[in-house]
C-alpha cells in the first residue's frame, strides 16, 4: 500500500470539551475543526500535529462503533489512519492477501476524506483505518 504518512490517530473519549481542553492546555495544540459525521454517530474534533491529526471521537450514539467500544474497553486509542492513493485498488489488494475488510468499499468520513477500515483481528488488534484525500487531486 505504501501510505505516504499516518493521516491520524483516533481517540475514543467519553467527554469531548474535557478532552479538548486537555490537547489545548496541556499539549498546548489547537482544536481546528469540531464535525459530527451522523454515518459513524461520533463526534469528533481535529488537532494538527506535523503532518498527522489528532482525531478525538465522542459517540453520539451507545449503539454506534464508538459508543460499543467505549462500553467495552473504556476510553483511548481507537483506530490508526494510513493516507494511501488508490483506496479502491489497495482494498481489493488487502483481501486477496486474505485480510479482513470492515468496509469492502470506501465511504466517506470527517473531513470528507475517502475511507475504510481493515478489521483488527487481521491486523494484529489494531484498528486500521486507510484514508484517501481526492479533492487535492486532478480530476
Ligand atoms: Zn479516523
Amino acid at each position: 500500500m505504501k501510505p505516504s504518512h499516518i493521516e491520524h490517530i483516533g481517540i475514543a473519549v467519553t467527554d469531548l470539551n474535557e478532552a479538548i481542553s486537555f490537547y489545548e492546555k496541556v499539549l498546548g495544540l489547537t482544536c481546528y475543526n469540531i464535525e459530527e459525521v451522523p454515518d459513524q454517530k461520533v463526534r469528533t474534533a481535529f488537532f494538527m500535529v506535523g503532518q498527522t491529526k489528532i482525531e478525538l471521537l465522542e459517540s453520539t450514539d451507545p449503539e454506534g462503533p464508538i459508543g460499543k467500544f467505549i462500553a467495552k474497553r473504556g476510553e483511548g486509542l481507537h483506530h490508526i489512519a494510513f493516507s494511501v492513493e488508490k483506496i479502491e485498488e489497495q482494498l481489493i489488494h488487502a483481501a486477496e492477501q486474505g485480510i479482513t475488510l470492515i468496509d469492502c468499499k470506501p465511504r466517506k468520513g470527517a473531513e470528507d476524506l475517502d475511507i475504510a477500515f481493515l478489521h483488527p483481528k487481521s491486523t494484529s488488534g489494531v484498528l486500521i483505518e486507510l484514508c484517501e484525500n481526492k479533492i487535492h487531486l486532478p480530476s
